[in-house]
């Protein structure tokens, strides 16, 4: 069901309440990457523009986890390491014009708000209620507020106050113009995709993506291209020896049963031939590729070798949609990160030669960046795990709390 967007409702003199992804790096006091910020621009200029009068919130990490982690050990706990304020700061730079900030009494704050003004809550986690989805607390976000605008797909996935609570109280809920991008992207990719439809899949544990893993399949994506630590359970449940490779044990029988899936679907799964190896007891020296069978009790599996670069780039050549979620290997720790910057270069050229690329996750994200190639993507998705629900068919309450179009 499509949803309802910010384009498509009358906005002048309304108060909005738009929710926003300002999760972003801050250390002492400095954000290290504004990427988010930006990202929100083009819905916040438009809600001015319209004559809005604009109330953003977010979260910011997780204050009170952390307090609570504090207390137990005895530590001290700063809460300033979360306050929003520096946001306020950074996007009043962007846009330049003034950003208000949350004070002693908000109630107020937003009843005086001028068409054009823009108001930014303090870090919704500081209050419990937001992540309980209280009811109290998401009537009292809605007060004074004619309408609700999610911008923010990387929480849509978790019923917070912000994200899900509030739509209760809240006449009119639309998609900010990021979230429509990656509804009409994710969307489009999950129901009516262009063939060959190849996807990758990478990262740590087979066991956070097996919903996505059968989803892809039952869908009938063309190719299913599987690296990082995740392989090596494939490896292990078909009888490899993978050494100290990480291997989650209990999901082998999975790993079997997905390729059975994958064969009786038609759909080709392609694993690692080859890998960057290390000998574990001297692992800063002994890097080297190897395949996959010659791999012994001694050895980490820290990335995909080349020939598994070049045989998965070969799979991406001619595919019309391309889905990517993971590293290849360990990508934090240089050299490990080659595989999946190899990854990064051969779907920018599929890219580059017709292909719609859809690119999602921390670290996959990241390699693109890094790279230099995030203009040759066609879709940067704002969400990790909201990214993988959507993909595996999973309803996000976020987006379900959105009017229907
Ligand atoms: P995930 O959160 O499941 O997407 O996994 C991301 C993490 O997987 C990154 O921190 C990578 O360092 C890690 N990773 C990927 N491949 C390997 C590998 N072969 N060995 C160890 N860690 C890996």
């Amino acid at each position: 069901m499509k949803k309802k967007s910010i384009k498509d409702i009358d906005l002048k003199g309304k108060t909005v309440f738009v929710r926003v992804d300002f999760n972003v790096p801050i250390k002492d006091g400095k954000i290290e990457d504004d990427t988010r910020i930006r990202g929100a621009l083009p819905t916040i200029k438009y809600a001015i523009e319209q004559g809005a009068k604009v109330v953003l919130a977010s979260h910011l990490g997780r204050p009170l986890k952390d307090k609570k982690k504090a207390e137990e050990k005895g530590t001290p706990y700063d809460s300033a390491k979360y306050t929003l304020r520096p946001v306020a700061e950074r996007l009043s730079e962007l846009l330049e014009s003034e950003v208000g900030f949350e004070g002693a009494d908000i109630a107020s704050q937003i009843a005086t708000l001028a068409p054009g003004g823009i108001l930014m809550r303090e870090n919704l986690r500081f209050h419990p209620g937001e992540e309980k989805n209280d009811a109290e607390f998401a009537k009292n976000l809605a007060e004074g507020i004619d309408v609700y605008v999610n911008d923010a797909f990387g929480t849509a996935h978790r019923a917070h106050a912000s994200t899900e609570g509030i739509t209760h109280f809240v006449d009119t809920c639309v998609a900010g113009l990021l979230m429509e991008k990656e509804l009409e992207f994710l969307g489009k990719a999950l129901n009516d995709p262009e063939r060959p439809f190849v996807a990758i899949l990478g990262g740590a544990k087979v066991s956070d993506k097996i919903p996505v893993i059968e989803s892809l399949i039952k869908r009938k994506v063309d190719k299913l291209l599987i690296g990082g630590a995740m392989a090596y359970t494939f490896f292990k449940a078909q009888g490899y020896t993978v050494g100290k490779s990480l291997v989650e044990d209990e999901m082998m029988p999975k790993a079997l049963e997905i390729e059975a899936q994958a064969k009786a679907a038609g759909v080709e799964l392609l694993l690692p031939t080859d890998h960057q190896v290390v000998d574990s007891y001297d692992p800063l020296n002994s890097r080297k590729a190897i395949q996959i069978e010659f791999t012994n009790a001694g050895l980490v599996g820290l990335d995909i070798g080349p020939d598994t670069a070049a045989t998965f780039a070969k799979a991406l050549e001619g595919s019309k949609t391309i889905v990517w979620n993971g590293p290849m290997g360990m990508f934090e720790e240089k050299p490990f990160d080659e595989g999946t910057i190899a990854i990064a270069n051969a779907v920018a050229e599929a890219t580059d030669n017709g292909a719609t690329s859809i690119v999602g996750g921390g670290d996959s994200v990241a390699a693109v960046n890094q790279a230099g190639l995030a203009d040759r993507i066609s879709h940067i998705s704002t969400g990790g795990g909201a990214t993988l629900e959507f993909l595996a068919g999973d309803t996000l309450p976020g987006v379900a709390a959105l009017d229907d179009k």
